[in-house]
Formats: structure tokens, sequence, C-alpha cells
């Protein structure tokens, strides 16, 4: 709540004519608090204990329910803009890689063991997908 921003209305922009301010709660007064999402997401991870280790960009792919094993996918770093006819480190001039244009191209699979697992992946959630795959 340090800092969250009170909202206590919300402007109307008619088509025409003025603005218009609407209060949500001229009752009570009531608002809803407005938090800036990279500051929300500072403190989030702020507040993890310690020994939780945080890993980025990094999209899971698939699960394996009976051996609790994760399936993700790392985006590999974007190689070095090059000149035309100018050598990679490892010799290959210019040309595309393969499986370029699918989606997961450019990615490298990783996999992980895990106890416990949060689907906090959003609308589209992977994890969600997962389960519904799973024999019950
Ligand atoms: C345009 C827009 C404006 C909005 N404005 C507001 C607002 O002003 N106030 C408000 O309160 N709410 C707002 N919302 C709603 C709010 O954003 C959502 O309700 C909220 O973000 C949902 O949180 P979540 O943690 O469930 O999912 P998300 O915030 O969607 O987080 C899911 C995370 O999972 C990650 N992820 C997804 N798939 C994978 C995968 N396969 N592997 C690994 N990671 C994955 C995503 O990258 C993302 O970081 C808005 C939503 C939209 C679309």
């Amino acid at each position: 709540m340090d800092v969250a921003i009170p909202m206590k209305g919300r402007m109307i922009h008619p088509t025409t004519g003025a603005p218009q301010s609407q209060i949500y709660d001229p009752i009570r007064g009531q608002c809803i608090n407005s938090i800036s999402r990279p500051i929300l997401n500072q403190r989030l991870l702020e507040s993890l204990p310690e020994e939780i280790d945080t890993v980025f960009d990094v999209k899971l792919a698939k699960i394996d329910w009976k051996t609790r094993t994760a399936y993700g996918l790392v985006k590999r770093q974007k190689p070095k803009q090059k000149l035309p006819g100018q050598e990679d480190d490892d010799g290959k001039v210019g040309g595309g890689s393969r499986g370029e244009g699918s989606r997961d191209a450019g990615r490298d699979e990783i996999e992980t063991q895990f106890d416990l697992i949060v689907g906090c992946d959003g609308s589209w959630s992977k994890v969600r997908s997962e389960m519904m795959r799973a024999d019950r």
C-alpha cells in the first residue's frame, strides 16, 4: 500500500463534449488502489525467500506427471548481426537456420524435476492444458 495510488474514479472521454469525471463510490469514498507493474514485480521478487532460485526466459513446453518432470524451452541468444559473406564462429556463412519459421525455432530444451508445480502462467496456461491432457 505504501506505493499504491488511490484511484477514486475514472475519466470518460465522450466523442462529443467535455470529458466527465465519474467517482467510483460517491457515498463511502472507496477507491481502487493502483500499483505500477514494474514495482509490483519487484516487490514480489523481493518477497521470495533467499533459498528460492528464479529462472527467467524458459517457456514451459510439456509436463510428465508420472515422472514429475517439466520440460522447458530456453531462448538461444541471437547471433551477432553478420555482414554479407562474413563467417560465424563455426565457419558458416549467411543462410537461415534449421527449423526457422517454426514457433520454437532457436530454443533449446531443458528439463527439471519437481515436487510441486504452480500454474500461474496466465489465461492460456500451459500447466492447465497439460493437466487436461493427463489421465485421470
Ligand atoms: C490489455 C490489458 C490490460 C489490463 N489492465 C489491467 C489493469 O489496469 N488492472 C488490473 O488489475 N488488471 C489488468 N489486466 C488484467 C491483468 O493483467 C490480469 O488479470 C493478470 O495479469 C493475471 O495475472 P496472472 O498472474 O494470472 O497471469 P499473467 O499476468 O498473464 O502472467 C502469466 C505469466 O506466465 C508466463 N507464461 C505463459 N505461458 C508460459 C509458459 N508456457 N512457460 C513459462 N511461462 C509462461 C507469461 O509470460 C507471464 O509472465 C489487464 C489485462 C490486459 C490484457
